[in-house]
């Protein structure tokens, strides 16, 4: 019905980044059919810009035009962060009320101009549920791309309780402490439809908790069901055990020295440092009640993930970009999402550029859509960005949401009214009462 076609978007004139890494160029005409880009460039002959009832044409004039950012490390469901007023001690939130909170924080986040999501670990499996909400169109939010629970063995992170509590549904980690145990584990993620498995090793320091076979099992088991794998890892020690068990990215991996990353870049591995939590927690932790040992152990994390980030670099291993929102009070969404290419550029020396197309193309890996996502170019998905300020002249500007002109996922546009931070994100970005 004629009624009832979609309407061609034109977008014209300004700047175009288009994430592959390639010198910026300026944008004649980048159409979008349905939810994908059609062409860059000239504008094609059958389409009319004066056909209003079919062709709606956005004018970036003096703008810069980029490919949506992707956070490929943000958690929705932990029990934590706080909103006030609301109990949540030691995560026994419900899951109903986690599913909806969760809801609304993905809509923060798409709102900052994240339009993908990898999500490495949460509560129950209620960003399946969000992930699944979003795609049907039910809520608003960013493309999501998630694993469930952590898989961990007695000590790790997140197994906080006594063994003869173990951990209960409603903590982001699962007990697995033999490869039986993991294997199950990992069918019964993959039953309930997560897009790839987490596993958390050397919580901070140099601790192995993992072990190589049973590493290998969960790779070979996800891999044979289409899900990808990733691990938090800080050590050198389960850095290089995990790269060598063919783990598809490696979070953290701060302790690193060069002979594990050579491990690293022999297996093709993927690393996704995630500094920003590092650097936020180094900077304002004491005001959220970290400890100052906890901060100093932060801080040592940071110095090493800097020198381990500028050697991964030089050998060429590709690097995302990761945040941790979400993953404690001092992380609020919709706030820190842009700080990772910042730190990139300001800690590792990768221009701005360089730190762009981690944050896009290359982050496409972490939420599966490498092929399809992340550049700006016929065929892609048409997720994109028209910023009021020019990224490459001062990367920060992509972390004022104010410097968004438009964000654009699948082809529709994001209604951006009240993107402006929140009553309850400061609420929810209270330090916590000592
Ligand atoms: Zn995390």
């Amino acid at each position: 019905m004629e009624s009832n076609r979609k309407k061609t978007i034109v977008v014209q004139h300004g700047t175009l980044i288009d994430g592959s890494g390639k010198p910026p160029t300026s944008n004649d005409a980048l159409v979008i059919e349905g939810n994908r880009i059609r062409s860059t460039g000239r504008l094609p002959a059958d389409v009319t810009l004066e056909d209003r009832d079919h062709v709606q044409v956005i004018d970036a004039s003096g703008q810069w035009i980029m490919p949506g950012l992707i956070d490929g490390h943000c958690h929705l469901s932990f029990g934590f962060p706080q909103i006030a007023g609301v109990s949540t001690a030691r995560g026994t939130t419900s899951a109903e009320f986690s599913t909806l909170r969760a809801a609304r924080n993905a809509q923060k986040v798409l709102r900052a101009g994240v339009t993908s999501l990898s999500v490495p670990g949460g509560t129950w499996f209620i960003d399946v549920a969000v992930r699944d909400a979003i795609a049907a169109g039910l809520i608003e939010g960013p493309r999501i791309f998630c694993a469930g629970r952590f898989i961990v063995t007695y000590g790790s992170i997140t197994d906080n309780e006594p063994s003869w509590v173990g951990t209960p549904d409603h903590v982001n980690g699962v007990l697995a402490n033999s490869v039986t145990e993991m294997i199950t584990e990992v069918r019964r993620q993959c039953k309930h439809g997560v897009n790839f498995i987490k596993m958390a090793d050397s919580t901070w320091g140099d601790t192995q908790t993992i072990s190589r076979e049973e590493l290998a099992a969960v790779v070979q088991e996800a891999h044979r069901r289409n899900a990808r794998v990733t691990i938090h890892s800080r050590g050198a020690g389960s850095t290089r055990a995990a790269a060598e068990a063919g783990v598809d990215w490696i979070l953290h991996a701060d302790l690193a020295t060069e002979a594990e990353l050579e491990a690293v870049a022999a297996a093709g591995a993927r690393l996704m440092p995630t500094m920003t939590f590092l650097r936020r927690g180094v900077e304002v932790g004491r005001e959220f009640g970290r400890g100052p040992r906890e901060v100093d152990r932060m801080r040592h994390h940071l110095d090493g993930a800097v020198s381990m980030l500028e050697q991964a670099h030089a050998l060429g291993i590709k690097v995302l970009c990761g945040t941790d929102s979400g993953n404690s009070p001092l992380m609020p969404y919709g706030a820190l999402h842009a700080q990772e290419p910042e730190i990139l550029v300001h800690y590792a020396r990768y221009t701005p550029m360089e730190a762009i197309v981690a944050c896009t193309r290359e982050n496409a890996f972490a939420v599966g859509l490498e092929n399809d996502l992340g550049v700006l170019e016929a065929g892609k998905l048409a997720d994109l960005l028209i910023l009021k300020a020019d990224p490459l002249a001062d990367i920060r500007a992509l972390q004022d949401a104010r410097n968004l002109a438009l964000v654009m996922k699948d082809g529709k546009s994001i209604d951006l009214d009240g993107s402006a931070v929140e009553q309850d994100t400061l609420l929810f970005a209270q330090p916590a009462r000592a």
